[in-house]
């Protein structure tokens, strides 16, 4: 890691494909351009946020319009090994690309679709707290990882982004067995980071043309913040995404833990921000129409007031209380049942689909259907670890995390 890390905000107010081809080639191009991350006979894998199928303007996944943009970057690059996907958190990978419209996409730039379905028994003995994965065949093959996230809440980390979203690297059905081995905010980014060690992870790019906030990361209101970030420095990434919202970067786990970690930095005086335009200000097309022009990105280094007075929105719905950090395992529960955010069902939203249930990692399960299949799962906070996992499947968005 480079003693400063370098993060390149790009403007971009659409999800039109060429204007978001544009911003993301500016974006790259501003820190070397793609040559600088990816060989020619390397296996490339694009990564984006996967969490589960959904119509893409919910802002649940990453945008299909910013993965095409880094496929063609990518293809046109000359790559001649790409493929793409994500382990979602519920069901399949190929039928969130199916939602997307993505088969359409990989198969105009000649992109395979990663299944991630198959698992593989990774040891990783430099890990300082996880010492070995259960990571996607997919992930244990590639050369090089370039890291699509989505800006959105999260339950348990309040944010996910770069950091959070290699979570994706594990096949579906371990994530849970993770949230048990993890089960505090402070050991999860721990063990995130601990991914990102184990990983070639080249570069970051977070879509934050349409942000979540609020009850994210699957239930949240879609917020427009306009921009596109990128860097090599994951940590330093949220960063800047926590500065345009308001929160403090060392309040979110995964930023201080990875910072600690040593995948990146969350300081302020250690981060060169940058600010691509691709065009002329004010050329981008306000109504989503396609840029004719061509004019090179003009380049501007900045730092964060101007940013954030720019492009930050301070009531961007997001957990801004400070974290616990956790001890041992039956303290730690007891800690959390006092002081932690619950997990409870609307129950008129609830359509009793057992989703929740059978998401729940704890043995004998801390959400089940105590009272009978007809009606919404009861919980039982004495069990229940606060993973949220629950909260993140909940295909009718009916579970909220609040304080107690
Ligand atoms: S996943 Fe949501 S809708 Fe399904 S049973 Fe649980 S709370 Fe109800
Ligand atoms: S009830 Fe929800 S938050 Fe609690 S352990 Fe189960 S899945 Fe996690």
């Amino acid at each position: 890691m480079e003693a400063r890390s370098k993060v390149v905000i790009v403007p971009c107010r659409t999800y039109n494909k060429e204007n978001v081809y544009r911003a993301v080639k500016a974006g790259v191009d501003a820190l070397g351009g793609i040559g600088a991350f990816i060989r020619h006979e390397e296996k490339v894998l694009v990564k984006p946020n996967y969490l589960t199928a959904a119509d893409a303007d919910k802002a649940v996944t990453t945008h299909p319009a910013v993965i095409e943009a880094v496929l063609r970057l990518v293809s046109e690059y000359g790559c001649a090994d790409i493929s793409c996907g994500d382990s979602p958190g519920h069901g399949k990978g190929e039928i969130v690309h199916a939602r997307l419209g993505m088969d359409e996409i990989m198969e105009k730039y000649g992109v395979r679709p990663a299944e991630m379905n198959e698992e593989v028994l990774t040891d990783f003995p430099e890990g300082m707290i996880a010492k070995r994965f259960y990571f996607a065949k997919e992930i244990t093959e590639a050369d090089a990882i370039i890291n699509v996230c989505k800006m959105k809440t999260h339950a348990l980390e309040r944010i996910t982004g770069a950091v959070k979203n290699v979570y994706g690297f594990i096949c579906g059905v371990r994530k849970a067995a993770g949230h048990v081995s993890y089960p505090n905010p402070m050991a999860f980014a721990r063990m995130l980071a601990d991914i990102h060690r184990a990983t070639d992870i080249r570069l970051n790019i977070m879509d934050g043309i349409v942000a979540m906030e609020g009850n994210g990361p699957g239930s949240g209101d879609p917020t427009p913040m306009n921009v596109l970030l990128f860097s090599a420095d994951p940590v330093a990434l949220d960063a800047t995404y926590c500065r345009l919202v308001h929160l403090e970067p060392w309040s979110v786990p995964t930023c201080g833990q990875g910072q600690i970690m040593g995948i990146g930095t969350y300081e302020e005086d250690k981060i060169d921000l940058l600010l691509a335009e691709p065009a002329e200000s004010g050329a981008e097309a306000e109504d989503g129409g396609e840029i004719t022009e061509s004019a090179a990105p003009k380049l501007t280094p900045v730092n964060t007031e101007t940013l954030v007075s720019r492009f930050g929105n301070p009531n961007f719905n997001v957990d801004r209380r400070a974290t616990s950090s956790g001890g041992k395992w039956g303290f730690r529960i007891g800690l959390l049942n006092r002081f932690t955010k619950r997990p409870y069902i609307d129950k008129k939203a609830c359509v009793r689909c057992g989703v929740c249930v059978a998401h729940c990692p704890v043995p004998d399960k801390a959400v089940n259907f105590t009272k009978g299949k007809d009606k919404p799962p009861v919980y039982d906070y004495s069990r229940c670890i606060r993973c949220y996992c629950c909260q993140e499947m909940c295909p009718q968005h009916a579970i909220h995390v609040k304080g107690i």
